[in-house]
């Protein structure tokens, strides 16, 4: 399995004058290839091949690693553009950049290596902070430029298979929300941090500010890098919250039950908010990958209607969005709207062999 690991690097100023041209070589050649495929298409009728956008993609000035890699993704985007018009989706076509938009330099293969500083050729050696082991053999490197200027370094490392640890722990259902963060079905709940909370205020009014200066002046650009930076922070606080929130579950429980979400459709009607906002998949993502570390699994159950069953005896009844406090009519079991789903996706995933526990923790979810 890929994993990714980034750290932050200290270039010297010449270094990171070098690492900006390089950006700015890597954004010219995109556009110049990008020119090229779409003359070639309205030509030809057909797109150029992987072979020709590479040999078209040498002798730029950059390491020839880093040529490949250009040559490769508008390859790669061109490939997904073709196949999901095939599906009939809606796609972009890959699209010119700007500066702004060209923030890394890929190593696919070479052209680096790692030991106490941090070897990138042409620009020799940069000083890392490595925070922690890289585990298994490196495969790609990126270098990245975030919107404040700061550099950082992002490996890919195929990790070393472990024999298959045994996990001791329980099983859990978790449900998604976006009042609180994560609700789980032995009742506890997780909210969404209160910094994070701020930041992403600080956002709104960074947006704001930008939207009141006068386009293309000196406030403007100047707005617009705080824009970028406070998005930055709200992106890094986000993430971490997600590691150690997906970390400490990962730990803990030796089955983790979830949603099959179905995010674009489900945010756009039924909460009219954008559920990638809350990183959902990147948690998602991140729990299947921590509880294969830990031996434990992560299992996605079908999301039709776990809001609306009772998990003590399956009745269905209309909850409205406001509803916080599931009561049921039948049984009367009462319990938080969010655990009670939570309950059900762990049933649903334990089907069989632990379905009916779920009632015997009842006293837990009633606090
Ligand atoms: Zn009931």
């Amino acid at each position: 399995m890929l994993r990714a690991y980034k750290f932050r690097i200290y270039p010297s100023k010449t270094q990171d004058a070098e690492m900006r041209k390089h950006l700015w070589l890597s954004k010219e050649l995109w556009n110049e290839l990008l020119a090229l495929s779409k003359q070639m298409y309205q030509d030809f009728g057909y797109f150029p091949s992987k072979n020709m956008l590479q040999m078209l993609a040498k002798n730029n000035g950059m390491h020839s690693q880093a040529q490949q890699a250009v040559a490769h993704r508008l390859y790669a985007g061109t490939l997904r553009f073709l196949k999901l018009r095939k599906q009939g989706k809606d796609c972009g076509f890959p699209r010119f950049r700007s500066f702004d938009r060209m923030k890394s330099i890929y190593y696919p293969q070479s052209g680096f290596s790692l030991g106490k500083k941090l070897k990138v050729s042409p620009f020799g050696e940069i000083a890392i902070r490595q925070h922690r082991d890289i585990e298994g053999e490196i495969k790609t490197l990126a270098l990245k430029r975030e919107a404040s200027g700061k550099w950082f370094v992002i490996f890919t490392a195929i990790e070393p298979s472990r024999k298959s640890r045994k996990h001791n722990g329980e099983a859990v259902g978790i449900d998604l929300g976006l009042k609180t963060f994560v609700a789980l079905s032995n009742g506890w709940e997780i909210k969404n941090p209160r910094h994070l909370t701020k930041q992403e205020e600080l956002l709104k009014l960074r947006q704001r500010q930008l939207s009141k200066k006068k386009k293309r002046s000196k406030n403007f650009y100047k707005a617009k890098k705080h824009l970028a930076i406070t998005h930055e922070k709200v992106r890094n606080a986000r993430q971490d919250f997600l590691h150690k929130l997906s970390k400490e579950l990962t730990d803990t429980y030796s089955l983790i039950a979830l949603e099959k979400l179905a995010p674009q459709e489900m945010a756009q009607e039924q909460l009219g908010k954008s559920i990638n906002d809350a990183g959902w998949g990147m948690f998602a993502q991140m729990l299947c990958y921590k509880a294969e570390s830990a031996g434990g699994n992560v299992i996605f159950v079908n999301p039709a209607n776990t809001t609306k069953m009772c998990s003590c005896c399956g009745n269905v009844q209309e909850m409205a969005l406001s509803k916080r406090t599931y009561e049921c009519p039948r049984c009367d079991y009462i319990g938080d709207r969010d655990v009670n789903a939570a309950k059900n996706i762990l049933i649903r995933a334990t089907a069989g062999y632990a379905g009916s526990k779920a009632c015997g923790e009842d006293k837990l979810c009633l606090q």
